[in-house]
């Protein structure tokens, strides 16, 4: 837990979302923003700043997280038509909270490259 971090205070209930998918370690929840029909982010509760923070200790969490991803596509109605996972990173990433979070995009046909 990061004080002031959004995402920590998600994680750790302070903040309610309605989560689309939770175990003990991950939680995902619609942004609050949403760039897509579907826009889902999905964050270990633990606080990482950024994927270049993951530590060698940390691989079961991207596991966990990885194996949401189904899961949650196949909530969400994702599967047939796909869908698109992106993880900004840092200043040109266009990260703008620092704890690591998985957007998940779908409902509408990407484009790419992306801007
Ligand atoms: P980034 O730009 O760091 O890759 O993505 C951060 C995302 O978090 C943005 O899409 C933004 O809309 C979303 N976001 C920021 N604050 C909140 C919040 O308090 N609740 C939720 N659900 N999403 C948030
Ligand atoms: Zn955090």
């Amino acid at each position: 837990m990061q004080n002031e971090c959004i995402f920590c205070k998600i994680a750790t209930k302070q903040i309610p979302v309605e989560p689309i998918y939770e175990d003990e370690q991950v939680i995902a929840f619609p942004d609050i923003n949403p760039a897509a029909p579907v826009h889902v982010l999905l964050i270990p509760k633990m606080h990482i700043d950024h994927l270049l923070a993951v530590k060698p200790q940390d691989s079961a969490i991207l596991a966990r997280l990885s194996a949401a991803i189904p899961k949650i596509a196949a909530k969400l109605g994702l599967t047939d038509d796909g869908f698109r996972v992106v993880i900004n990173t840092k200043k040109n990433g266009g990260q703008t909270v620092h704890h690591l979070h998985y957007h998940i995009l779908g409902g509408r046909s990407m484009n790419w490259p992306p801007g």
